[in-house]
């Protein structure tokens, strides 16, 4: 079972809380217990699991990163989007998330989040459902 999202951003970093439609998609499925991968096909991109409770989580994660990785660096990459494509290797195209009784299992205050480096676009967010 392979689906994609289709998720459109609307800065050049952002990051977007996608656990709503990830469930969604485990519901439709009915698919009780197994794994969920998110791949996120991109390489400016990425995904991650962390706080949605307080939205400064989010700006403090980005603000961070455009600081680590500067866009005052010599890059070679004549796109000039090198600083993206770094972040969406640190951050990672890939997370694993249980399912248990029909439900993303997640702490209280998780949250999967789409990371948009490289905006705005609209960019694919691929969920396989895996049994067992
Ligand atoms: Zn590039």
């Amino acid at each position: 079972m392979l689906y994609t999202l289709t998720v459109e951003t609307s800065a050049q970093t952002e990051l977007i809380d996608i656990t709503p439609r990830v469930q969604e998609v485990v519901q439709q499925s009915g698919l009780t217990d197994g794994l969920a991968y998110i791949f996120v096909p991109h390489t400016t991109a990425a995904v991650t699991i962390n706080e949605n409770a307080d939205p400064s989580v989010k700006s403090d994660i980005l603000m961070v990163l455009n600081k680590l990785i500067s866009p005052q660096e010599p890059y070679r990459h004549l796109e000039g989007n090198s600083p993206a494509h770094i972040k969406s290797s640190l951050v990672g195209a890939l997370e694993t998330v249980f399912i248990d009784a029909g439900r993303l299992v997640l702490g209280t205050w998780q949250g999967i989040f789409f990371c948009e480096f490289d905006g705005p676009r609209r960019r694919q967010c691929k969920v396989k459902l895996v049994a067992g």
